[in-house]
């Protein structure tokens, strides 16, 4: 390759990105664009119709995903992203729809909605990008905060017990459910693959602290060692009892696969459901 050639090459994430909103808005080190990286990959590699991909984001910096992925995309309301891919889902059941957001707001203020879709076996994925805190509105304590770490409303400490969100997932009917670190990038693509092929609810959690609030205020570090800290704690246990899952303070950090089963999605069950009662005269919906 040439300089001039070089100086030429594009972006290879160019075709998934709308290269007109970049720079985008994350801090320098930040693991979400390692995500959406691999998620990028992931549609590749999947060779799916991106006109037949939507992605809805909710509020926050994960949240800022739905504007820069050039695929059709909603940045929905605080905590609301699941209830509108649910909506999408069902209006059009062709579509792969993926909710793309951060802990604070699939977790804390959607958590109702993430249990219900679960539970539901709607066929979505979700990708979670889990920051441990609530990082656009200045670092508050979250749903996802490790015991022990400091937080802008919890400056002497964190007290409260938190999700661990497989376990929540699996516990709430989710059918594929994985756990990674940004840095984990092939890993991560995978999963999505997986996920985007599996019928049903899927769930992959992906850790990338904070590096500008929840880093800083503990002093974890910054940048590329902050991912690599993670990265190294971090034990791949395929299949793990999803009970065994919390998240300690700097401590351990099982990834892995955990769940991958199957069971009928929302409209297969309403299919077959209806199809018992009404028989010939029920018209099967969305298979
Ligand atoms: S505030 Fe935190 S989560 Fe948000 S973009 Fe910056 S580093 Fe990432």
């Amino acid at each position: 390759m040439t300089k001039e050639d070089r100086l030429e090459a594009k972006n290879p994430s160019e075709k998934f990105l709308r290269m007109d909103r970049i720079p985008h808005i994350w801090c320098p080190g930040c693991g979400i664009g390692t995500v959406v990286t691999s998620f990028n990959e992931a549609l590749k590699k999947s060779k799916i119709d991106l006109d037949d991909v939507v992605v809805v984001s909710g509020i926050g910096c994960t949240g800022r995903v739905a504007g820069y992925v050039k695929l059709d995309s909603f940045h929905s309301t605080h905590g609301r992203a699941i209830p509108f891919a649910t909506g999408l889902k069902l209006a059009n059941p062709n579509l792969n729809v993926v909710v793309f957001s951060g802990d604070g707001d699939i977790f804390g203020i959607g958590g109702n909605h993430f249990i219900h879709a679960a539970r539901r076996n709607m066929d979505i994925t979700v990708i979670c990008v889990n920051n441990f805190n609530y990082a656009m509105t200045g670092g508050q304590v979250a749903a996802t905060t490790p015991i022990g770490a400091n937080a802008s409303t919890a400056p002497y400490g964190n007290f409260e017990f938190s999700f661990s969100l497989p376990y929540l997932a699996e516990a709430a009917g989710a059918t594929y459910v994985a756990r990674w670190t940004a840095l984990h990038l092939r890993r991560v693509t995978k999963s999505i693959q997986e996920a985007l092929a599996k019928p049903g609810f899927s769930l992959i959690e992906v850790i990338t602290p904070c590096v500008t609030l929840y880093a800083r205020r503990n002093r974890l570090g910054d940048g590329l060692n902050l991912l690599k800290y993670y990265y190294d704690k971090s034990v791949i246990e395929h299949g793990a009892d999803t009970r065994t899952l919390d998240i300690s303070y700097q401590g351990k950090l099982v990834v892995g696969k955990f769940i991958d089963k199957e069971k009928p999605t929302f409209l297969h069950a309403m299919n077959e459901h209806m199809t018992k009662i009404l028989g010939d005269k029920f018209v099967k919906y969305g298979e």
